[in-house]
């Protein structure tokens, strides 16, 4: 996944050669690869090769990143964990800008705790119990990042990163810097300002309550345990592959259509949590889609629903 070494090799396609070198100017020459598999920075282990692949180490030189993406016309995504994402086979003809590796500091402030984007989720919800600060325990199993919580509003059991967030600091598209409170973040199920207005969070303020700490690693232990029970963690996926369609729970829906097991390829519909598409051993994008694809037209057709993917799609 996101940590380790860059693997692409060091051959520049001669489009991206000025920028290549730009951005081997801002970031340094080892946070840039070229060519680098998508499929060792997603948790469905799928996906081709993203052009170039750049790791900043601090918010100016991710600034400074995106700047010159944008000067030099070319498409770029800013990667949190990979959790939710599916990437083509192709790849991506572009920039990706990875957060995991440099975006990682976390202050705390009595009941606050500032992580910056890449900050694991899970880490924040640790080290929340550390401190005996109630608040974020639904978060202890959620395998993302800071950034791409606050993109999705992720959720789980009883909360959700709305229900703890203070503001958010972001990178506007114009290029400026800007804070917003949570009630400016148009938080709802699943969404955010950060999504409708393609905004790159750089850190996020949690604000907590202070709590007993046997407790709060009481319920962090049932969530895990529950996560576990339920869900196929064994195995490669994007967690829970569709939205929840109002009235219905998507799991439900698939397994009464018959299609837990389901495979295309080396992608199926888990026999454990069919609400879950999972990569069962060597699966293609392709295959996964396939199996997204005619997961939703099977539910449509026997039961009249049509499964929004939650899962994003890229290149
Ligand atoms: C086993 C498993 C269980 C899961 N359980 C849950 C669950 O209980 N609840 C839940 O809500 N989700 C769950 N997920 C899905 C996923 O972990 C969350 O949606 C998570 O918030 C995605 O974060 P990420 O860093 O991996 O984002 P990525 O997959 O890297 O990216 C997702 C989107 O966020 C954007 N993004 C990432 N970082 C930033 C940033 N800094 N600024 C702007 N945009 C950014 C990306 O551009 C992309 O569009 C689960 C996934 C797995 C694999």
């Amino acid at each position: 996944m996101n940590q380790g070494a860059l693997t692409g090799s060091q051959d520049v396609p001669d489009h991206l050669r000025e920028l290549t070198w730009k951005l081997r100017s801002i970031v340094g020459e080892d946070n840039v690869a070229t060519d680098e598999p998508m499929s060792r920075h997603t948790t469905f282990e799928v996906g081709g090769p993203a052009d170039l692949f750049v790791t900043p180490d601090d918010v100016d030189e991710l600034r400074e990143a995106v700047e010159a993406c944008k000067l030099a016309n070319t498409a770029f995504f800013v990667l949190g964990c990979g959790s939710d994402l599916l990437v083509s086979d192709e790849g991506y003809r572009g920039v990706i800008i990875g957060c995991t590796d440099g975006l990682v500091n976390v202050t705390t402030d009595g009941e606050r705790i500032v992580c910056q984007a890449g900050v694991p989720l899970r880490e924040a919800s640790e080290m929340a119990c550390e401190l005996g600060l109630t608040g974020l325990e639904f978060a202890c199993g959620i395998p993302g990042s800071v950034g791409g919580a606050c993109f999705m509003n992720a959720g789980a059991y009883d909360g959700c990163v709305a229900d703890v967030l203070e503001s958010v600091w972001c990178l506007l598209p114009d290029g400026s810097l800007r804070t917003f409170s949570v009630d400016e973040m148009n938080m709802g199920y699943r969404k955010s300002r950060v999504r409708d207005e393609g905004l790159v969070v750089l850190s996020a303020t949690f604000r907590l309550r202070e709590g007993d700490q046997d407790r709060i690693r009481a319920k962090m232990d049932d969530f895990t345990r529950r996560r576990e029970e339920k869900q196929p963690l064994e195995l490669p996926s994007a967690g829970s592959t569709f939205k929840r369609p109002e009235g219905h729970f998507a799991g439900k829906l698939i397994t009464d259509a018959g299609l837990k097991g389901f495979c295309v390829g080396g992608a199926g519909v888990s026999t454990k949590h069919a609400g879950f598409v999972v990569n069962n051993g060597g699966a293609t994008a392709a295959d996964v889609h396939a199996v997204i694809e005619h997961v939703q037209d099977e539910v449509e057709r026997q039961f009249g629903v049509r499964l929004e993917p939650e899962v994003r799609f890229l290149g």
